[in-house]
C-alpha cells in the first residue's frame, strides 16, 4: 500500500473542492485533493453563473481575471430574455451586461452592487477545469486524480484514509489533520460522518438536453440572451447559452402530471421550446433527468472530517446558488482550519464553521425552494392565447412579462444571497446587541453589524478595500487618532495575524474600528478598544473566554 502525508485531505476535486484546496494553499497549508475522475472528464453542464460574492473569493485568491476571461464570448449577450419560443421575438428582458462591460456598464438591476467584482456567466463546463488546474498548479496543492476515497477512520490526533488508485488498482493510505468532504451530492464523506440528509425530496422534474444546434443563432429573430425563458402553452423552458455559438443547455421543465420521464418525448418538447420543425438539425449532446429537491445534511461535520458544498446541501437551482453557497462554505472553512494548523487558533473554532454555515444554507436552500415553486405555478397558469397574433395577443404578453420580471429579477440579480446573508449565532464573533438588517433573495442592507460580510468601499486611491486587506485580520481604523496598540499586542501574544489599515471615514462605516476576518466578515466593531484586548482575539481565535 502506497502511503501519503498531508495536512488537510480534499475529496473531490469539484468547484468546491478546487476552490477550498486553493483557499487552504494560499494561507500556507498543505493539501491533497484526491479526485476519482481523470482530468480530462467533461463535468457536467450544470452551474452558468458565478456570483459576485464566489468572484470577490476569486479576487482575493488572484484568480477571478482568468475566470472572467472564460466562458462566453466577450461581447455575448448576458441576458435573460423571456420568448413564447427561443426563436421568437421577446415579450421582456432583463439587461445584464456582457462581460467585456461588465466593469463599467452600470445599467440593469445589478449595477449598483457594491463590489469591485460583479456575477459572472460561465457554464461549469469551462468553470471547473479552470479551477482545478489553477488547484493543480499550486506549488502546496497535490492534486491526485483517478483516487477514490473508500473510507477513514480518526482519533484525537489525526484522520488516516483510504483510497483506491483506480488506474494501478493498488491501495493508497492518506494520512492527513484534517479530512474535507467536497464529494457533491452522493458524497462518501457525509456517509462516513453518519449525517443523514432532510428537507424536501421532490420539488419539480426537470428534463435538462445539451445540444448542439448550428443553425440556431441564425434563426433568431431577437438579439442573443444568456438565458432565454420559454414560455407556451406547450412547453416552459429555461435556455442557457454554453459556447455562444452553436451550444445551449435546455432546461425542460415537466408538468405537474408528467412523473414518469420515460413517458416525455424529449426530442417533440426541445422542438416545442425552441420553435423549429421537425427537420431542423439538433444534435443532442447528453441528456439528464433529474429530480429538483431541497436537502441539507444534518450536520457538517465529525470531529475532524468536514462536508462542503453539494455533499452537505442540494437544492433546485433556482438563484443559481448551490455551487456558489458551496464556495462560500469552501472558505469559511479554510481560514480556520489554517489557523488551527498554524497554531493561532484554538481547535474549538471549528464549532463556528457548522454555527455559521449550516443556518444561511437552510436559508438559502428555502429561498431557492420559494422561487421554484412560485415559477412552477406560473408555468402551470401560461395564458392560452400567449401567442395570439395582433393587439390581442400582445396585451397579454406585456402583461405576462411585467409578471416574470417580477418573479424573475430577484433570482437572477440575487443581491442579498450575496451579501445580506450574516452569521447571526456564531460563537467566535463579538455581537454587540444591534440585529443585522434582514435580506431577501434580492435586497440587502450593507451594514458592519459583526456577522455581515465586511461592506465594499472604493479606497480613496481608488483601490478596491477588499484588495487592501491583509490574508487575515484586518482592523479597519476611520480615525487614525484612535491608539489599536492594545488589540496589536494582544493579537501578537497570542500569534493571530492582523494587519491595521487606515480608511477615510465613509458608509455604511458607521464605528471608528471595525475587525475583519480573513473570510471578510464582521468579527467585532467599536469606537474604541474593547477594555480585555485579549478576551477579544481569544473569542475570534475560537478559545475559551474568561
Ligand atoms: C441543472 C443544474 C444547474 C445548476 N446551476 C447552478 C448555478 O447556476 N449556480 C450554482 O451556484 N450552482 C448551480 N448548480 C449546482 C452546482 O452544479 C453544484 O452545486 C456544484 O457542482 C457542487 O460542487 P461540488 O464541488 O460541491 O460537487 P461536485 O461538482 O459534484 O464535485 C464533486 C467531485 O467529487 C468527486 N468525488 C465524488 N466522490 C468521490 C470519492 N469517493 N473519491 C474521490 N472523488 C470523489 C466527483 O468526481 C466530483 O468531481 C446547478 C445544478 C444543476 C443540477
Amino acid at each position: 500500500m502506497t502511503s501519503l502525508r498531508t495536512s488537510v485531505l480534499i475529496v473531490g476535486g469539484g468547484p468546491v473542492g478546487s476552490t477550498l484546496a486553493l483557499d487552504l494553499a494560499g494561507r500556507g497549508i498543505d493539501v491533497i485533493v484526491a479526485e476519482q475522475n481523470p482530468p480530462d472528464t467533461q463535468p457536467g453542464v450544470k452551474c452558468n453563473h458565478v456570483a459576485a460574492r464566489t468572484m470577490e473569493i476569486f479576487r482575493r485568491l488572484g484568480i477571478a481575471g482568468r475566470v472572467r476571461d472564460a466562458g462566453l464570448p466577450p461581447d455575448h449577450a448576458n441576458d435573460v430574455a423571456f420568448r413564447t419560443t427561443a426563436v421568437g421575438p421577446d415579450f421582456a428582458r432583463i439587461h445584464i451586461p456582457c462581460r467585456r462591460d461588465r466593469y463599467s456598464d452600470r445599467s440593469g438591476p445589478d449595477g449598483w452592487w457594491p463590489t469591485p467584482e460583479p456575477p459572472h456567466r460561465i457554464n461549469q463546463i469551462y468553470l471547473d477545469p479552470l479551477l482545478a488546474a489553477e488547484a493543480a498548479a499550486h506549488p502546496r496543492v497535490r492534486f491526485l486524480n483517478r483516487l477514490r476515497l473508500q473510507g477513514f477512520t480518526q482519533d484525537e490526533t489525526g484522520v488516516t484514509a483510504e483510497a483506491l488508485d483506480l488506474d494501478r488498482g493498488g491501495k493508497v493510505a492518506i494520512s492527513c489533520a484534517y479530512l474535507v468532504g467536497c464529494d457533491g451530492p452522493a458524497s462518501e464523506v457525509r456517509r462516513q460522518i453518519g449525517a443523514r440528509m432532510t428537507g424536501d425530496a421532490m420539488i419539480g422534474r426537470t428534463q435538462s438536453s445539451y445540444i448542439r444546434a448550428p443553425g440556431l443563432a441564425a434563426r433568431l429573430q431577437a438579439a442573443p440572451a444568456w438565458s432565454t425563458q420559454v414560455m407556451n402553452p406547450r412547453r416552459s423552458a429555461n435556455m442557457f447559452a454554453v459556447d455562444g455559438r452553436e451550444t445551449w443547455l435546455v432546461h425542460n421543465y415537466l408538468r405537474a402530471d408528467e412523473e414518469d420521464f420515460e413517458a416525455v418525448d424529449g426530442d417533440a418538447c426541445l422542438r416545442h421550446i425552441l420553435g423549429v420543425e421537425p427537420s431542423f438539425g439538433i444534435e443532442v449532446i447528453s441528456r439528464e433527468n433529474w429530480i429538483g429537491r431541497r436537502l441539507l445534511a444534518d450536520r457538517f461535520r465529525d470531529r475532524r472530517a468536514f462536508i462542503c458544498g453539494d455533499a452537505a446541501h442540494i437544492w433546485a437551482p433556482f438563484a443559481g446558488y448551490g455551487m456558489n453557497a458551496g464556495i462560500a462554505d469552501a472558505t469559511n472553512l479554510a481560514w480556520m482550519l489554517a489557523g488551527v494548523l498554524k497554531g493561532w487558533a484554538d481547535p474549538a473554532v471549528l464549532a463556528a464553521h457548522e454555527a455559521e454555515r449550516w443556518p444561511i444554507t437552510e436559508q438559502v436552500s428555502k429561498y431557492a425552494m420559494g422561487t421554484a415553486l412560485s415559477l412552477a405555478r406560473a408555468r402551470a397558469g401560461v395564458p392560452a392565447d400567449i401567442e395570439a397574433v395582433g393587439e390581442r395577443g400582445d396585451a397579454v404578453r406585456v402583461a405576462l412579462g411585467s409578471r416574470l420580471l417580477e418573479m424573475h429579477t430577484p433570482q437572477f440579480c440575487c443581491g442579498g444571497l450575496n451579501f445580506g446573508s450574516f452569521y447571526d449565532r456564531s460563537p467566535i464573533v463579538a455581537y454587540d446587541g444591534e440585529p443585522a438588517p434582514t435580506y431577501t433573495m434580492d435586497t440587502f442592507t450593507p451594514s458592519t453589524v459583526p456577522g455581515c460580510r465586511t461592506p465594499h468601499v472604493w479606497m480613496e486611491d481608488g483601490r478596491s478595500l477588499y484588495d487592501a486587506l491583509g490574508l487575515d485580520f484586518t482592523l479597519l481604523r476611520f480615525d487614525r487618532s484612535i491608539d489599536v496598540a492594545g488589540l496589536v499586542e494582544a493579537a501578537a501574544l497570542r500569534g493571530v495575524p492582523l494587519a491595521v489599515l487606515d480608511l477615510a471615514a465613509q458608509a455604511p462605516y458607521r464605528q471608528k474600528l471595525v475587525l475583519s476576518r480573513p473570510d471578510q466578515h464582521v468579527a467585532w466593531r467599536g469606537d474604541l478598544l474593547p477594555s480585555d484586548a485579549l478576551s477579544l482575539i481569544d473569542r475570534i481565535r475560537g478559545a475559551p473566554v474568561a
